[in-house]
């Protein structure tokens, strides 16, 4: 009886000390908590780039993953919680590269989802992200906190300071350096307040570009760039690290381009439809990137959702985590979008010109990625309204594939790219023993069927296992709200 009470006071010890960090807030999403736990007999998709492997078992072991081995031989030891996942597939989780934690409102006023964002980023099965951009990043710090604390449900957070702006921008929650000095004291000033990581916008000077990049490489943070004002091979000569949405935003092919100025045209689409990826100067651009250790953030589902007349098929999920004011803003602009009085009005004729431009994106990201290019992915909520959290960071997966990429290549982008990118490959971004249990557990199988992605049951972040429909109920008409 004595031995029975010491194993069960064990027990309880080994499942409170794990769990006693979560809130209750937190701990209502909670599926599966257990010092072991036994995911037997999954598909795994690793995330190094390697073939699904069949029927394997992956044993967590206090939050970290302690084993993944074929199932037949797999050791299951008797205090493990038992999964059996036949005809699940398990990945790493998603690494979402360009996942802000705002929502237009109109106006060109930005709202902060720091309730329903973090949720359904886990929902989705994305364990870190960055904010890559931040219009409330003292919020997004303290969110980050929380989060970590296990008082709010979310992943885990590279919190990126505020925008570094030039003059002329369109967003009043923006603040506008005034010069190079400008710029090296906000970079300072923001990487002591915990922010890891920086995201120049379309009017900044080249002067206060190169002192923002000086500054936070001193310190050993990154820094990426929406750009206009400077194109990309600039931008790499000036040292910085990453450069997001690709083409659709490099200035450097405008006709109309001047030394540290955004042109007129700041995005051009029919000029981009016109470029070669195999030769020629996009192609010299794309050599000049790899060269200069330059990544890319592909940021497709914003650009899916304004090119095509009735692409993305609405999804009723988004659709449900929208709140009434937020659904209908999206459905107008949605009818807007394809009507052909407005295009007419706009480019001349009933075809826009952006389908061609964002096949040139898909053949851009895939060329870059071949050429040895680190190719990063994320969601960049929100477009027009409809590319949200979780739901969008899938959609990218999706839209890769349909760049080229093979499922698998695709989730290798989405997962290990971002954590190379991060310096968290030792933690997170694939599947191996001895990093944290950051995984997603889906019914299907993405290796064959991508779209299988959307179908996410579970998500372990550092052992814990979420439950996504769960935490997408939680938010049920907030987005757009909070
Ligand atoms: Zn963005």
């Amino acid at each position: 009886m004595r031995k029975l009470a010491v194993v069960f006071f064990l027990l309880w010890f080994a499942v409170e000390s794990q769990s006693q960090t979560l809130s209750p807030e937190v701990k209502a999403f909670v599926k599966v908590d257990a010092p072991v736990v036994a995911l037997t007999h999954v598909r795994v998709i690793d995330g190094t780039g390697a073939a699904a492997r069949e029927d394997q078992t992956i044993i967590l072991r206090q939050g970290k993953i302690e084993s993944v081995s074929d199932a037949a031989s797999a050791n299951v030891s008797k205090d493990a919680q038992v999964l059996d996942l036949h005809g699940y597939t398990v990945i790493p989780g998603l690494v979402g590269m360009h996942d802000h934690m705002f929502y237009p409102m109109g106006n060109a006023v930005f709202g902060e989802m720091a309730y329903s964002f973090p949720r359904l980023y886990l929902a989705g099965g994305v364990t870190t992200i960055r904010t890559t951009g931040g219009l409330e990043p003292y919020t997004d710090l303290e969110l980050k906190k929380q989060i970590d604390k296990g008082k709010t449900p979310g992943p885990k957070m590279h919190v990126t300071g505020p925008y570094l702006e030039g003059p002329g921008t369109f967003a009043v929650q923006m603040h506008q350096l005034s010069g190079p000095d400008d710029a090296t004291k906000t970079v300072n000033f923001w990487l002591d307040q915990g922010v890891d990581n920086f995201k120049a916008y379309m009017f900044i000077t080249p002067d206060e570009l190169g002192a923002a990049v000086a500054a936070a490489h001193k310190r050993g943070a990154k820094v990426t760039g929406h750009l206009c004002s400077i194109g990309f091979r600039e931008a790499a000569d000036l040292g910085i690290d990453d450069l997001e949405h690709g083409l659709f935003v490099d200035t450097e092919f405008s006709p109309d381009k001047k030394p540290g100025k955004c042109p007129e045209d700041s995005e051009n689409p029919k000029l981009m439809a016109q470029l070669d990826v195999k030769s020629g100067p996009l192609h010299e651009t794309i050599l000049y990137l790899v060269q200069h250790h330059v990544a890319v953030t592909s940021t497709l589902p914003v650009f899916e959702m304004g090119s095509f007349a009735g692409r993305p098929t609405l999804e009723k999920r988004v659709l449900d985590a929208l709140s009434p004011d937020a659904r209908s803003a999206l459905l107008w602009n949605r009818v807007r979008s394809s009507d052909s009085s407005r295009l007419k009005q706009r480019y001349g004729g009933d075809v826009s010109p952006w389908p061609a431009a964002f096949q040139k994106e898909l053949e851009f990201e895939y060329a870059f990625s071949k050429a040895g290019g680190l190719l990063l992915a994320g969601l960049d909520p929100t477009g027009m309204g409809g590319v949200i959290a979780g739901f969008g960071d899938q959609r990218e997966v999706e839209l890769l594939v349909e760049a080229g990429f093979t499922p698998v290549e695709a989730i290798h982008i989405a997962t290990y790219n971002g954590a190379q990118f991060l310096g968290d490959l030792d933690r997170t971004g694939t599947i191996a023993a001895g990093k944290q249990a950051d995984l997603v557990v889906i019914k299907g199988d993405p290796s064959k069927k991508i779209e299988d992605i959307e179908n996410v049951e579970t998500v372990f972040k550092d052992g814990v296992g979420y439950d996504s429909a769960k935490l997408i109920d939680s938010v049920r008409g907030h987005v757009g709200t909070n």
